[in-house]
């Protein structure tokens, strides 16, 4: 590489060349043996002295089709022509007889993204920089492009006997079926495609990144050519992939890039895969001719037949199909679940299954945040709160695997696991919650967490908020007016308090003193529970309101509800089995998102990932008046090795991955992207919740507020069709709740909002 002084005129360049010929780099296109002087710069620029035997023709039309980009696209970051001072495109070099045509551009600044792993959002920034390009190109045509023939045409795929020969038997066979399939189903469609000029190649040692990591530029126009427009996406995908990469997720991003730039018939999208097996082939194909031919190539061109043959056998079925259908907007058909596994459901577990979903989906994988149905589809899951760090997360999964295979025994005996995690937990809260009791689910600690305080204060009262849910025992059951029915909720020792709703309750957002006049409408309550002779053993409150419809509770109000019940002789419990955990983003706990310090707190679902844990976490002084009364307190599952060795993995996960704040900014970013779907969408009545703990209340009128029950339904079916997985609540179920694993991410948010959008758009 030589670095010259910032200069363009052709006569400099024309000394300069006639002197310096000889030690010019080759650059490492592998169709043209293209020379070039760089000086890498901003400001500086790129020669081109080209390849004779490809004619002046070639090199003319890539300069014409520069500047028609930068005339229709100009924001579109590819080389600038720089014409010599009388104004030609193009120079004439004349060297030993010969000709050689000369082209100067600008210096792109920038990184080559080569075998850097990019984000979704830099692969879906790609995609779209590659869509607008294609998009560019729409209005160009060239002679010399339109009539190039070039090997790497995927349209026309059609390898040699003699190139396959260099493969091994199974690539051959394989590359084979790819090349029966083409010309039987893929050339035929594809000759009824849109087809242009199209760059072909963009690939990710073509492609700039920004210090910012965001796609500088695109450069080689060397491979121009005129096919399926649908070339460019495809070749670039092909390149993209690694193995052993996240294929579903970088095709997704840029699929969905792509596609917001050159919207794709579906008879296209059908042929993209085919397309990319196809590219992958020829890399192959020619690396391994070139290199039998003795070629000089770099590490990374030597390496490419291997890649491709790897990723080529990755591609292998049809998997990926409803991935690349979703991310170019045809929601795939879901296909009907087989009726042969409801029925034997039915048969297996009861005539009345509670199922998700109008069309039940039959998953059979995980992995952070998707789901895998029967049918190969991927699902994104915004709904999940129990797969805390992710479904199947490798690092839970191994903790349990590695102490299941140790001991898995009961805390009868001294055990490390189970001490270790008291000590994690008692760590995140106020000192004075010194003592953690080992249950094995949410319901089992709330319901032991009322023994306790029966014991402790005498009563036998409970006020738990309307629409509660705390399980399924008969004391959480009591506490869930949400298990039941409308009007059939009838527990003589139990009050409902009324919901802090400041946007459709009785005090709304703008009132003054609002949380105090909601907690004062609990008097009445004790005051009922006192007369009956009950007084009031708990409070309990779900930090996260989520039966509620995930209600911005007021601020201050959580606070004064536990200072009220404590007044009236009770004990103040904090149930964060949703809202524990980092799920509202501003704390590791829902109750220190409100400001209180409870008596009590209970945890379950997230805390094991999936693997059962729950547990009371309370003074030692309410410990022991409850053992003194009922006796020494223990659960065999409770606290066992490979519980606590999954609890403490979720939160070295969570530390590890900084979740809580995680939690915190990719909840704002959802909330922010949700709102600004309500200019356009009527439905969205409010956007709520803190952290990943995300409610929208869908309305038929806005002034009304009237909930839109039947049409949250709908839109749930309708998301699941797109792929997006989430459910409802709230009083009259017209909130959509978004309470993902807390590793989700912006990008993941994407696609939920357009999934969104797409479903109240229709
Ligand atoms: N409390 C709350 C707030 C819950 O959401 C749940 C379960 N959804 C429970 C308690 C009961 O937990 P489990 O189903 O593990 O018994």
């Amino acid at each position: 590489m030589i670095c010259l002084p910032m200069c363009h005129s052709s006569a400099f360049a024309r000394s300069l060349l006639h002197a310096m010929v000889s030690t010019v780099t080759l650059l490492h296109s592998m169709e043209s043996a293209t020379r070039t002087i760089t000086c890498p710069r901003p400001g500086g620029f790129v020669v081109k002295l080209c390849n004779i035997s490809e004619g002046a023709g070639l090199v003319h039309a890539q300069a014409l089709a520069l500047q028609h980009v930068a005339r229709v696209a100009p924001e579109l970051k590819v080389p600038r022509v720089l014409p010599s001072k009388v104004g030609n495109v193009l120079e004439d070099l004349v060297e030993n007889g010969q000709h050689y045509p000369l082209l100067v551009l600008g210096w792109l600044q920038g990184d080559v993204v080569g075998e850097r792993n990019l984000s979704p959002d830099q692969y879906r920034d790609l995609g779209s920089t590659i869509g607008q390009l294609n998009r560019a190109f729409r209005g160009f045509s060239h002679a010399a492009i339109t009539s190039r023939e070039l090997s790497w045409n995927t349209a026309r795929f059609n390898p040699s006997e003699e190139d396959l020969a260099r493969l091994a038997q199974h690539d051959i066979l394989r590359i084979g079926q790819i090349h029966a399939a083409h010309s039987a189903r893929i050339a035929p469609v594809l000759e009824k495609q849109p087809a242009q000029v199209l760059h072909g190649d963009v690939h990710p040692f073509n492609t700039l990144l920004d210090a910012q990591g965001a796609i500088a530029g695109i450069i080689d126009f060397g491979d121009l050519i005129h096919g399926p427009r649908l070339l460019d996406l495809s070749n670039a995908l092909a390149d993209c992939l690694l193995p052993g990469q996240d294929m579903e997720h970088i095709m997704h991003s840029m699929i969905a890039g792509f596609v917001r730039h050159v919207p794709l018939e579906e008879q296209e999208v059908d042929v993209l895969l085919p397309l990319m097996r196809a590219r992958l082939a020829l890399t192959a194909l020619i690396t391994a001719r070139r290199r039998a031919a003795g070629a000089a190539v770099t590490p990374q061109i030597a390496a490419l037949d291997s890649i491709s043959l790897d990723v080529l056998r990755q591609l292998d079925g049809d998997s990926l199909q409803p991935t690349i259908r979703y991310a170019a907007n045809f929601s795939p058909r879901r296909q009907t679940v087989a009726q042969g596994i409801l029925d034997r459901r039915i048969q297996a577990m009861g005539p009345k299954p509670l199922l998700f979903y109008d069309q039940p989906l039959h998953i059979v994988a995980g992995e952070s945040v998707w789901l895998t149905a029967a049918d190969g589809r991927r699902y994104l899951d915004c709904y999940n709160n129990v797969p805390h760090v992710g479904h199947a997360n490798p690092q839970v999964a191994e903790a349990v695997a590695r102490q299941m295979r140790t001991l898995n025994t009961n805390t009868r005996y001294l055990t490390e696991q189970a001490i270790a995690y008291a000590e994690r937990l008692k760590a995140t809260l106020d000192p004075s919650l010194d003592t953690v009791i080992f249950v094995n689910s949410g319901s089992e600690a709330n319901d032991v967490a009322y023994r306790m305080a029966r014991c402790w204060t005498g009563h036998s009262g409970m006020l738990v908020m309307e629409n509660a849910y705390h399980g399924v025992t008969d004391v959480s059951d009591a506490m869930s007016p949400s298990n039941y029915p409308q009007g059939r909720y009838d527990k003589p020792h139990v009050r409902q308090m009324e919901a802090p709703d400041t946007y459709r309750g009785r005090f709304r957002a703008d009132c003054q003193d609002v949380a105090v006049r909601y907690a004062a409408l609990t008097e009445e309550q004790i005051r009922e529970l006192a007369e009956h002779g009950h007084g009031v053993a708990v409070c309990i409150i779900d930090s996260a309101f989520m039966t509620n419809g995930i209600i911005d509770a007021p601020a201050g109000y959580v606070r004064e509800i536990a200072a009220r019940t404590r007044q009236a002789g009770g004990l103040f419990v904090a149930d964060e089995v949703q809202s524990g955990f980092g799920r509202m983003g501003t704390h590791m706990w829902g109750h220190q998102h409100h400001g209180v310090i409870p008596d009590m707190v209970t945890i379950g679902k997230p805390a094991g990932n999936g693997y059962p844990i729950g547990a009371i976490i309370t003074r030692a002084e309410v410990l022991a008046r409850f053992t003194a009364e009922s006796g020494p307190f223990f659960s065999t599952f409770g606290g066992g090795n490979a519980a606590c060795a999954a609890a403490i993995a979720v939160l070295d996960v969570m530390d590890q991955e900084s979740l809580v704040s995680n939690s915190q900014v990719v909840g704002q970013y959802l909330r922010d992207g949700l709102r600004g779907l309500m200019a356009k969408h009527p439905l969205i009545g409010d956007v709520r919740g803190a952290g990943l703990a995300v409610g929208v209340d869908l309305v038929r009128d806005r002034s009304t507020r009237q909930p839109a029950t039947g049409e949250t339904r709908r839109v749930i079916n309708a998301l699941c069709d797109e792929g997006v997985l989430l459910g409802s609540d709230g009083k009259a179920g017209n909130v959509l709740k978004i309470r993902p694993p807390i590793v989700f991410t912006s990008a993941h948010a994407d696609i939920a909002i357009a999934a969104l959008d797409r479903v109240l758009s229709r």
